[in-house]
């Protein structure tokens, strides 16, 4: 980055973006590469929103993002979106994103279960107790790719809206079909074995509700990417690539702000037209990018005198998705490959439901811990020393304030990550942990939400807020937009507010347009 300022250079951009998580950030290089002027504001003192990283004592944490998918060419059809963003902005993904073939592991008390890379490997993992439902589950995972193929579809002729020259019915049947079904009753429809079901629902956590309550589409786009994309960590952490979207928007004549908060988007005539940072100073631009909550962007930036009737009461109706306690731990214990996965969830039990009721009352019966030193030993300043990041989903209210609770709740992931590490709480080298009020403090995500507006099956697709935004020259990107949360789905939502701010309805022709050859 080329210094850190928070007063920008000149008057006037072609686009201002606010907010410099992955998706404002894919979003500014993207228009940056596409010849527009770009300005971005980020209130932190780095850019990358829940993908920032931090240091302590030589140890390079993530202060969220573990594991992300769409960084390879191979996947399937209209998918890898990260990849063909890096392609596009001038980032080699080959040398930053390590592929992890075994990216995680679902460790139940009767049985472990592998989650693998590639569509044989997925259903070999999962099927080794159940294998009279290996068809079953190999119907099930390619039904999730075509709905992920169709998902993409289904952006473009949302986009296109009335001028879409496909008739959605037909290219998009099954999207339709299963467009209100939950996990459940997918699961339920394909497989037998309630504990296969469990097991199959393993990576829910990702995307923060339960089998019964998550949008089949939106786990189906996600199990896809990990299944014929692939699970990827970032060399160096996940702010290398943040930083390196930084270097894309600035080699491109962009410019970035640090320690710089927008107070309000400015509207003229019912239309967004420039921005007023927190020291006054005032920035026009045709075309503003709000990459922050989009219930902050209505009420706090705009002001619902500007807004149309209805619209910010629609936004309040909306759920938005649970926070998430992290501890931050480095350890000297020996931690081997061959034992332990990049990603690991522990659960109690094959309930999920009443695992996820437990995680509301802020009692979680399950964590995941993730060990990031596997894939990149170069995070810990000396060999044989790891970084491992104890993770459960929360509630933001708890009842008494995250200052006084944090302390016992980091005690008792130490002491469930003792049962699965042994020996772990007497090698303990650090350890300090984010609560959801610190993540909120960080990134100003409603009581720090993880993913945006949670998914539901009445929260994805058409139901969601789309990246057009309601005045003219406003538009959104990031997790509380369409698709939805993640960094593959933010990343998407890059894709489509930037197609839509080009004016570019088919996806093919953007990619083209920005010298991919797709
Ligand atoms: C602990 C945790 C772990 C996660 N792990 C994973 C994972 O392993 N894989 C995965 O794919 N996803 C993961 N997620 C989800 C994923 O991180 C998010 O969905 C995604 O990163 C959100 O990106 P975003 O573009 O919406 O922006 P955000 O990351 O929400 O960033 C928004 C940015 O806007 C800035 N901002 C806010 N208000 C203003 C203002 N007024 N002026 C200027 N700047 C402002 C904030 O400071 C912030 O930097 C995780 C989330 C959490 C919390």
């Amino acid at each position: 980055m080329r210094g850190v300022h928070n007063e920008s250079k000149k008057e006037a951009y072609d686009v201002v973006v606010i907010g410099a998580g992955i998706g404002g950030l894919s979003t500014a290089a993207l228009l940056a590469k596409a010849g527009k002027s770009v300005l971005l504001v980020e209130r932190h003192d780095r850019p990358g929103g829940y993908a920032h990283g931090f240091k302590r004592r030589g140890f390079h944490f993530d202060s969220g993002v573990h594991l992300v998918s769409g960084c390879g060419s191979d996947g399937y059809l209209n998918g890898s979106t990260i990849h063909k963003i890096c392609l596009a902005v001038g980032i080699d993904p080959q040398a930053i994103f390590i592929p992890i073939p075994a990216y995680a592991r679902a460790v139940y008390p009767e049985f472990e279960i592998p989650l693998h890379t590639g569509e044989e490997a997925f259903i070999t993992g999962l099927t080794e107790r159940f294998p009279e439902e290996k068809d079953r589950l190999l119907a099930l995972i390619r039904l999730c790719r075509v709905l992920a193929e169709e998902a993409m579809v289904a952006d473009e002729i949302l986009e296109q809206g009335r001028s879409a020259t496909i008739s959605p019915t037909l290219a998009l049947a099954n999207l339709f079909r299963y467009r209100r079904a939950t996990l459940t009753e997918a699961l339920d429809e394909f497989l037998v074995d309630a504990r296969l079901k469990s097991a199959c629902a393993s990576l829910w956590p990702y995307l923060g509700l339960p089998p019964s309550k998550l949008s089949f589409l939106y786990w189906a786009s996600m199990i896809a990417g990990y299944t014929y994309e692939g699970g990827y960590y970032c060399q160096g952490s996940f702010q290398t690539y943040a930083n390196l979207l930084v270097a894309a928007v600035e080699e491109q004549g962009g410019e970035m702000l640090l320690n710089s908060s927008v107070r309000r988007i400015c509207v003229e005539q019912g239309k967004a037209c420039g921005i007023i940072l927190e020291n006054g100073q005032v920035i026009r631009a045709e075309t503003v990018v709000s990459n922050i909550d989009a219930r902050q962007t209505a009420d706090l930036l705009i002001g619902r005198e500007h807004l149309p009737e209805g619209y910010g009461e629609s936004l309040a109706k909306l759920n938005s998705s649970l926070s998430v306690f992290v501890s931050y731990v480095a350890t000297d214990l020996q931690l081997a490959e061959q034992a332990h996965s990049h990603e690991s969830f522990f659960f109690d039990s094959f309930d999920h439901e009443a695992g996820y009721a437990l995680t509301r009352e802020g009692r979680p019966n399950w964590f995941s811990a993730t060990l990031p030193t596997l894939a990149d030993p170069s995070l810990s300043p000396q060999q044989d020393q790891h970084i491992l990041l104890l993770t459960t989903l929360c509630p933001f209210e708890i009842g008494s304030s995250w200052r006084q609770a944090k302390q016992g709740f980091q005690q008792r992931l130490l002491e469930k990550a003792e049962r699965h590490f042994p020996g772990l709480n007497d090698h303990l080298l650090l350890v300090e942990s984010g609560s959801p009020r610190t993540l909120e403090r960080y990134t100003l995500n409603h009581q720090g939400a993880a993913y945006g507006f949670e998914p539901s099956p009445d929260q994805v697709g058409p139901n969601r807020p789309g990246v057009r935004g309601v005045l003219q020259g406003l538009y959104h990107t990031g997790h509380w937009t369409r698709p939805g949360g993640g960094v593959a789905g933010v990343s998407v939502s890059a894709q489509l507010a930037t197609q839509a701010i080009l004016d570019i309805p088919k996806q093919a022709d953007f990619w083209r347009f920005l010298g991919l050859n797709v």
